[in-house]
């Protein structure tokens, strides 16, 4: 059997099913969701990145979300699961896909689960990622994001090998606008009040796994990379 480590590859294996990675903010989701996505060659899709594009490019989706992603609220669910239904339409999915920070209601899981079914996708393995919560204000306010293509880093933790500018590409890193301490409070509560319910929902389904965030990013690589693997097996 083909083995992989936390930064190995899956040339010619598939992601046999959907996964879904589910935390509270600065667990290491974006993080991990990438890697995983970039090991099988399946889109990485982050309703937070795609909700930042509009924002930045200021559509009217865009319009809408950028005040209530700035109080740290949760975004209406119809505009979400519209976003989400035009995405996986798009041939690149056609071999599975990774989602970060979706679903984060329960409204959200159930019409996930639906149009999964719709579009002949296996149901879900969720990455859930437990953290202790003192690490988390370090993590989200250390956070800093590539202008260019995205790349997550952290200065207090993994901090880019020239100061504010991308080990990839140059780009120019930035702190995203809801990333301030004040409003990482919010961000947490609605986490509490409308995205931890899902644990107790997709964990009656089967379908969760428990990851130790708390760990170095490799070794909750390494942990994820077993998960799926072991959810291969018959
Ligand atoms: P989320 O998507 O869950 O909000 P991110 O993947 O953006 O989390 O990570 C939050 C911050 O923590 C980023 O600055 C990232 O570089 C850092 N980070 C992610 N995973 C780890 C880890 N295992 N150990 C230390 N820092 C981490
Ligand atoms: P984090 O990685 O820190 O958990 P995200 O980048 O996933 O944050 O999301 C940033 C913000 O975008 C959220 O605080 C919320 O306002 C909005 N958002 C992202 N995904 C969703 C979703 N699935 N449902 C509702 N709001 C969302």
């Amino acid at each position: 059997m083909e083995t992989a480590g936390a930064a190995g590859t899956h040339p010619l294996e598939r992601l046999h099913r959907p996964v879904i990675f589910l935390g509270p903010p600065g667990a290491g989701k974006g993080t991990q969701a990438k890697e995983l996505a970039r090991c099988f060659g399946v889109p990485h899709l982050s309703t937070g990145d795609m909700l930042r594009e509009h924002v930045s490019k200021g559509t009217p989706l865009g319009l809408e979300a950028e005040p209530v992603m700035k109080r740290g609220d949760l975004v209406p669910d119809s505009i979400i699961l519209k976003m989400i239904a035009d995405r996986i339409e798009r041939a690149d999915c056609s071999h599975g896909f990774v989602f970060d920070g979706f679903p984060r209601t329960v409204a959200q899981a159930q019409y996930l689960g639906e149009l999964l079914k719709q579009h002949g996708f296996k149901q879900p393995l969720v990455m859930h990622m437990v953290i202790d919560p003192g690490l988390l204000l370090r993590r989200i306010t250390g956070r800093r994001m590539c202008k260019v293509g995205g790349e997550i880093y952290n200065i207090y933790e993994r901090p880019p090998k020239v100061a504010g500018h991308c080990d990839n590409d140059g780009g120019e890193l930035e702190q995203r606008a809801d990333d301030r301490e004040e409003i990482v409070g919010p961000r947490l509560a609605a986490y509490e009040k409308q995205t931890a319910p899902l644990a107790a929902y997709y964990r009656r389904l089967g379908r969760l796994r428990d990851i130790d965030a708390s760990k170095s990013v490799d070794e909750v690589a390494k942990l994820i990379v077993e998960v799926v693997s072991a959810a291969r097996q018959p």
